[in-house]
């Protein structure tokens, strides 16, 4: 049911963007948008094009957080993705029996973000069962590079910065296009 993530993530984005959204984003984490943003990656506008209501992307993550399946870490995460038509997308992690096969919310968010048109990720939310910024695993940075690349902007505990400086030297499709190309090569 890929529109109902992005219905119900409009919505939450919505509601979240007024004074309440914003009076949460400064509490919980000290970080207070666009600012921030200008901070980082001294552009307040990422690529798409759109400005970034973290206020609102923050509470988007939190809200599909609740739905998390998370019966044996009890650890739930809420992702959520801007992209650069102005879409939100979204994730929560899935567990599973065998441990090893879970998803993280990350994972359901790159899902979301294809099943309901595409494009490119432009910031991103993670955050886990206080609302606080959440760092995304290792594997999760890897999808977050392929989908929103270098200067996808993620909020962390630091502030807003962008995947050059969380994934740094990272492999992505342009070593194996460079590699096809040597292939090529007389
Ligand atoms: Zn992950």
């Amino acid at each position: 049911m890929p529109s109902t993530p992005d219905g119900a993530t409009r919505a939450g984005a919505a509601h979240a963007s007024g004074a309440s959204g914003a009076s949460d984003v400064s509490g919980v984490s000290g970080v207070a948008g666009a600012s921030d943003v200008s901070h980082a990656s001294g552009a307040a506008i990422p690529d798409g094009g759109h400005a970034v209501d973290w206020a609102a992307l923050q509470a988007a993550a939190a809200e599909v957080r609740d739905r998390a399946y998370a019966p044996y870490s009890h650890f739930p995460v809420g992702a959520a993705g801007l992209v650069d038509d102005g879409r939100v997308v979204v994730g929560c992690n899935v567990e599973n029996a065998s441990y090893g096969v879970a998803l993280c919310a990350e994972c359901g968010m790159v899902s979301s973000l294809h099943a309901t048109g595409g494009g490119r990720l432009t910031a991103v939310s993670c955050v886990g069962d206080d609302g606080k910024p959440l760092m995304p695993c290792g594997r999760c940075r890897q999808l977050l590079w392929e989908n929103g690349g270098p200067t996808c902007l993620l909020l962390t505990p630091e502030g807003v910065l962008p995947m050059s400086a969380l994934l740094p030297q990272a492999f992505g499709p342009e070593q194996l296009d460079s590699a096809a190309e040597r292939a090529d090569a007389p």
